[in-house]
């Protein structure tokens, strides 16, 4: 099966077949379709499966419909690690070549200057650690409430890390309308409670 059916736009199908990628993944194919739909989803991945541009994907599409707003970042993803947060940032720099998305990486080690100046135009997509993501809230740098769409990556290593806590504390100062996706390789009971707190009838898709 190609992409053509999973309801991507022509333009990130471009940005998909100069990857060089002509199928889409087991998780994309199942996820795709129903992040597009507006619906929560929990997709049980691991590393290796696809699982990043299964969110990537349609969240370009989705942002590509409204305009950055100063403050507010209209997309959340939060990684257990400033490398994962990274190669979550690379792909949105591969695939949304076409599309004119402004995106922030919040990692620590990193100065505030440069972070500082961008949030404060206003971001399509802000990618951060939970820690550093929680600093600048704190120094006040960004409004979460505009967040309408969640991301909360390998959250079973969030759970390793001891994150919970933070990632309890970002999505309760998130809007109540908002998108939440979960990803985990596993889903031991601390995540499922995390998912059933946090996430409104969330679709599960596995790989
Ligand atoms: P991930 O599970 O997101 O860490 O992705 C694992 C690897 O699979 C990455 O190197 C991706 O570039 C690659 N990849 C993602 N989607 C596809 C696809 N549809 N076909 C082939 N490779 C892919």
């Amino acid at each position: 099966m190609s992409f053509h059916p999973l309801g991507l736009s022509d333009e990130l199908l471009s940005a998909v077949a100069d990857s060089g990628y002509t199928e889409p993944t087991d998780i994309q194919r199942q996820a795709i379709p129903l992040v597009l739909m507006g619906k929560d989803v929990v997709g049980v991945a691991q590393t290796g499966t696809g699982k990043t541009a299964s969110f990537v994907l349609p969240l370009i599409d989705i942002l590509a419909q409204g305009r950055s707003r100063a403050r507010m970042p209209r997309s959340l993803i939060i990684a257990p690690t400033r490398e994962l947060a990274d190669q979550v940032a690379q792909n949105f720099e591969k695939y949304g070549r076409n599309h004119k998305l402004t995106m922030a990486l919040l990692i620590g080690g990193v100065g505030f200057g440069d972070q500082d100046k961008l949030l404060e135009k206003g971001v399509d997509v802000l990618i951060a650690t939970p820690g550093r993501l929680l600093d600048q809230f704190e120094r006040g740098k960004i409004l979460l409430s505009g967040v309408d769409i969640l991301v909360i990556d390998e959250a079973d290593r969030m759970l390793d890390m001891g994150f919970i806590p933070d990632v309890e504390r970002i999505c309760s100062l998130l809007g109540r309308n908002r998108q939440t996706l979960l990803f985990s390789a596993t889903m031991p009971p601390p995540i499922k409670k995390l998912a059933d707190k946090f996430m409104s009838s969330p679709k599960q898709v596995e790989s």
